[in-house]
């Protein structure tokens, strides 16, 4: 099937006489016929038994998911700091560290920088410009993953994904790529060698701004068998010494963040959201389609405003990442762009604030047009030096282009410049 058909079939197929819609199973439990069926599962679990960790209705979503960005497998979160989290924490125990570009997710910053470091995990943030050989410098003895965003937020820079899943490799560490933004619909990275690939489903694709979610998919292409990864290769006692890789061969990522992470800290979303999510997943393909469309009508419009100091939108053939977003991303480059307005700060919010079609908002890559100043808001907490590393000026505006008629999105921008 192509994404399309996926998107509207992958997951649930209904039973001779079934409902044609996903159902949702609203249940906490599911019931056994004896005692020891039940204990079988805590040794292995083969069945759903408890919704901390499992639960029909969101499986299908996983499974439709992890279809899309071609994953063996892939495990939904309660957002997508959570898949993040886990992603990581799947990897990583006390005394380890990763790398992560430092052009990512304001929130995913505070968290890899601050709080990680808080459980003794370490995370060293390079240049994703920065030449191979010197990206290889922050590599330690504990190294056990590489991190990265497809299209950054907000800075909306192209990442190399092969050039990171290659140094990855060469170091015996998977490469996890947040591809928010992208979508499987703009962007597989697993084609390009990443291993495990992590959302916030609460943009895009649920793109309704229903419910905040996340996801985590595996390839299941990595070889956890190398050495590096005693956790997925030893006996695991909390579960009566299962062995991941022996176990449950290529899924063994997947599972093994299901069975202890997921097990252990239940941040797993209610089937009632991913019911909705689901809907958001099934118009997918033609929602990319046309934020693209628009995005590019908007970018090219604020290109040619005096008023304008910078616009960062890859699909724009003279910005600096339109060469990777031919490779990355040819059939669009989303519905987000980044602007620079003339007179600083003070102007960009007179701007936003004189908008009324568009809402000020702290949210992106959403139905309706909205926009945010990271500087004040989602990037808050980063210095000085972190806002440039993440390439966020303190005059940058998200402009997250929505389905509207793209001439009204136009009108309400041209009203508000006039006044700045
Ligand atoms: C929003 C976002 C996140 C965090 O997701 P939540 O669902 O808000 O927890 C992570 N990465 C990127 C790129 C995002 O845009």
């Amino acid at each position: 099937m192509r994404d399309e058909t996926k998107c509207l079939h992958s997951g649930y197929t209904p039973e001779n006489g079934g409902p044609r819609v996903m159902p949702i199973v609203q249940s906490t439990t599911y019931v056994f016929d004896s005692t020891e069926h039940i204990g079988q599962l805590f040794d292995m679990p083969t069945a759903h038994m408890y919704s901390r960790f499992s639960n029909p209705t969101v499986e299908a979503v996983e499974k439709k998911i992890a279809d899309l960005e071609g994953g063996v497998g892939a495990m939904c979160t309660s957002s997508g700091q959570a898949a993040s989290l886990l992603a990581i924490l799947n990897l990583c125990s006390a005394g380890d560290s990763f790398i992560s570009t430092s052009t990512i997710y304001g929130g995913t910053v505070n968290l890899f920088a601050v709080t990680l470091k808080r459980f003794g995990i370490e995370c060293i943030f390079v240049d994703a410009e920065a030449d191979e050989a010197e990206i290889e410098k922050a590599f330690r003895p504990n190294t056990k993953a590489v991190f990265g965003e497809t299209l950054a937020n907000p800075a909306l820079a192209v990442l190399d994904i092969e050039k990171f899943a290659n140094i990855a490799h060469r170091h015996g560490v998977p490469l996890i790529i947040d591809n928010t933004f992208a979508t499987p619909i703009l962007c597989k990275p697993i084609s390009f060698g990443a291993d495990i690939v992590v959302h916030s489903t609460s943009k895009y694709m649920d793109g309704h701004a229903l419910q905040v979610g996340g996801v985590i998919v595996d390839s299941g292409n990595f070889d956890w068998k190398n050495g590096n990864f005693p956790e997925f290769t030893e006996p695991d006692e909390s579960y009566h010494g299962v062995v991941y890789t022996r176990d449950f061969g290529n899924m063994a990522y997947i599972i093994k963040a299901r069975m202890q992470l997921m097990r252990d800290f239940g941040c797993y979303p209610a089937a009632n959201s991913a019911f909705l999510l689901n809907l958001g997943l099934e118009t997918l393909p033609v929602r990319m389609k046309q934020y693209c469309e628009n995005a590019m009508t908007v970018a090219k419009f604020f290109k040619q405003s005096d008023k304008i100091e910078e616009v960062r939108y890859a699909g724009l053939e003279d910005d600096p990442y339109h060469e990777l977003a031919k490779k990355y991303l040819p059939n669009g480059t989303c519905g987000v762009i980044s602007i620079v307005i003339k007179g600083g700060k003070q102007a960009a919010v007179k701007f936003m604030d004189g908008l009324k079609l568009a809402s000020n908002e702290v949210h992106v890559a959403d139905i309706k047009t909205c926009v945010l100043h990271p500087a004040s808001a989602t990037h808050r907490q980063l210095t000085d030096e972190q806002l440039v590393a993440a390439g966020v000026n303190p005059g940058l505006i998200r402009f997250s282009v929505g389905l509207e008629n793209v001439e009204d999105i136009l009108e309400d921008i041209r009203q508000s410049l006039d006044r700045v």
